[in-house]
């Protein structure tokens, strides 16, 4: 007999008659001799329409009784989902997460789970009722039973954790969809179902806006290897698994917020080429790269800043063997650049003696206190930053090489990680060694046989602002207090990119830093970055809310050149300009003006072949 733990979403259970079909498929899993364990959402748009309301009385409602109000959506539909077991004969009952026992962190609208009672989950099962749980809620402690909630979306995240905690031997998570789909198919129309997707891979494309899974659900997934499948609520078919590796044994104490890094990478087998002064128009990061892909140089890092004037700087990393070839492509382009014009202000640097040092980990999700720590840990070692890049489950920075082993140390130390980490050095030293000398001809059939798609899924997030700081000191520090800062007002910051021009103002040299949020963050991060602007002696900040984030996501990527490439040259042809760039190892972003994100989030997923024949039937 297995232990299932079921979640259904609110348009699975948006209607009298829904709730029924859910109660049938419950009870067909109850009857195959299971225990079930359900998590449901609100009916419907039942949580929207309370945060309408709420807005209607306060504009700015106080998050506790926020808390109150959105934890009333689910009582509703477990009482409800509960009855209709019972109509049918199949014993069952329902739990709010207090009853449950979820303690959460006492952080209103956005709490984490620290660990679940399974004592009385436990014993309702063993006397054979389906017990039903209000998914998206908490309570902050057993003594202060206030009631908190997980954020939107959260039920997924109550569904896994309540998995991971019984040790369930999977967690199905029903929805309106088919499963994980290639893009929103209410966006691309022709997305297509993918069977399975690594938890990385899934990671990454719900942090950067599929909201078919909460990001935090997959992270969860991750961390404690439960087995998940999402699956649509119509049908029988078997939806997708999410794979995730062996996990390392954690303790379900402290189970969202424990270890939130895994591990420190390094690699000191790169360096920096820049471009500056680039015209800001479609198309040249598509030709750059095109280049680049063209030569068969493998790129790591790309980061595109903010322009200023009518130019950009680029800036991307290589191996080092490969430095030389790479910037002789890059200063062959400028001519060409100005499209007729001249680029006489363009120019190429070359930083050989660089290393990336990264810290890797889920649990840094939603979590800036942790990017804000890995930049004040570089500071205290005074080890200056040159290049961030970020990701939801990895943040990056660009040093200078001889700092790199007290980096590592200093980082391992503070997060308390073995130094054992994963050696990026070594990784692709064996894998240059294992690459098979081939022709081109050779090379782009092997590629297409033996290697996996470079890219899975797309995705499009539309609810960012992106914000920037010019004419920031460029001493050691700068990042940690700018991000501590923002940390400390809770603002999860995204891509976050340092320009690679310097600009001296007043004897000072300077850089730029800009960096996306979450579009309800932008205010706050805004106001505490001006209040804290003499102090940080930095120049002026500008928030602009009128972008888009457009991403491509796929483990497939690495050491697969050309792939930047092909997505540039996609915006391009569309005559969409972008405004940054920032890559992890299997995802890039590009981000484009707000009016332009479905375009090119449609216009990347033809790109990479990713469009299927048939049409996804998407409910409401
Ligand atoms: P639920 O209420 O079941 O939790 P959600 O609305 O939260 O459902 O998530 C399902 C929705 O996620 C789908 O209807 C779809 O529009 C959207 N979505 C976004 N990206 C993807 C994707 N890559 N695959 C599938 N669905 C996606
Ligand atoms: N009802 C909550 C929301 O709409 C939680 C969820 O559906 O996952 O955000
Ligand atoms: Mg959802």
């Amino acid at each position: 007999m297995a232990l299932i733990v079921q979640k259904y979403g609110g348009t699975s259970v948006g209607s009298v008659e829904r709730i029924q079909a859910v109660a049938q498929r419950v009870l067909q899993t109850a009857q195959a001799g299971n225990s079930v364990v359900v998590v449901v959402s609100a009916m419907g748009k039942t949580t929207d329409g309370l945060v309408k309301l709420a807005y209607e009385i306060s504009a700015s409602p106080s998050r506790r009784e926020m808390d109150m109000l959105l934890s009333t959506g689910e009582q509703v539909s477990i009482a409800l989902l509960s009855m209709a077991l019972q109509e049918l004969g199949q014993p069952a009952i329902s739990l709010t997460g207090a009853q449950v026992g979820i303690v959460t962190e006492a952080a209103h609208t956005r709490a984490r789970i620290l660990n679940i009672a399974t004592d009385r989950l436990e014993q309702h099962l063993q006397n054979g009722q389906v017990v039903i749980v209000a998914g998206f809620q908490g309570v902050s402690s057993a003594n202060s039973l206030e009631i908190t909630t997980l954020g939107r979306g959260g039920s997924d995240t109550s569904a896994v954790a309540l998995a991971a905690a019984l040790r369930a031997d999977l967690c199905e998570i029903y929805t309106d969809v088919p499963g994980i789909l290639t893009a929103d198919p209410r966006l691309v129309p022709d997305a297509q179902l993918m069977s399975e997707i690594t938890s990385d891979e899934m990671l990454e494309l719900a942090s950067l806006g599929a909201k078919v899974l909460h990001p935090r659900a997959v992270e969860i997934a991750r961390n404690y290897g439960v087995l998940l499948v999402v699956r649509s609520s119509w049908t029988d078919d078997p939806g997708t698994k999410v794979l995730s590796p062996v996990p390392q044994p954690r303790p379900l104490e402290g189970l969202e917020i424990a270890h939130p890094v895994d591990g420190v990478e390094f690699d000191t087998d790169q360096a920096k080429i820049a471009l500056l002064r680039v015209p800001d128009r479609p198309g040249i990061a598509a030709r750059l790269f095109g280049e680049i892909a063209s030569q068969d140089l493998d790129v790591d890092l790309i980061i595109q800043s903010i322009h200023e004037g009518n130019t950009n700087d680029i800036a991307f990393t290589v191996t080092k063997n490969s430095a030389t070839h790479a910037e002789a492509v890059a200063s062959a382009l400028i001519p060409a650049l100005g499209g007729g014009q001249p680029v006489s202000d363009a120019e190429v640097l070359v930083e050989q003696q660089i290393a990336k040092v990264a810290i890797a980990g889920a649990g840094m999700i939603g979590r800036p206190g942790v990017a804000a720590q890995m930049f004040s840990t570089l500071a205290d070692a005074g080890i200056n930053i040159q290049m961030i890049s970020t990701s939801e489950v990895k943040v990056s920075c660009v040093i200078d090489a001889v700092e790199c082993d007290r980096a590592i140390a200093a980082l391992c130390g503070v997060f308390e990680v073995r130094q054992s980490g994963v050696r990026r050095q070594e990784t692709s030293f064996e894998l240059s060694r294992l690459k098979p000398q081939v022709n081109e001809a050779q090379n782009s059939k092997l590629k297409t046989q033996n290697m996996p798609p470079p890219v899975r899924g797309v995705a499009l997030d539309q609810n960012q602002a992106r914000l920037a700081i010019r004419h920031i000191p460029d001493r050691p520090g700068m990042a940690a207090r700018i991000f501590r800062l923002l940390a400390d007002q809770k603002v999860s910051v995204d891509m976050i990119i340092q320009s690679q021009r310097c600009r001296i103002v007043d004897g000072v040299t300077t850089r730029d830093i800009a960096f996306t949020v979450a579009a309800i963050d932008a205010e706050t991060a805004r106001t505490a970055l001006i209040n804290a602007a003499t102090d940080l002696g930095c120049g002026e900040i500008t928030v602009d809310a009128e972008i888009a984030k457009v991403s491509i996501v796929g483990s497939g990527m690495v050491n697969q050149p050309g792939v930047a490439a092909r997505m540039f040259a996609a915006l391009a042809q569309n005559q969409i300009n972008i405004q940054m760039i920032a890559t992890s190892e299997i995802k890039i972003s590009s981000v484009v003006a707000k009016d332009q994100g479905v375009q090119a989030l449609q216009a990347i997923h033809a790109a990479f072949g990713l469009s299927g024949a048939e049409k996804i039937q998407v409910s409401t």
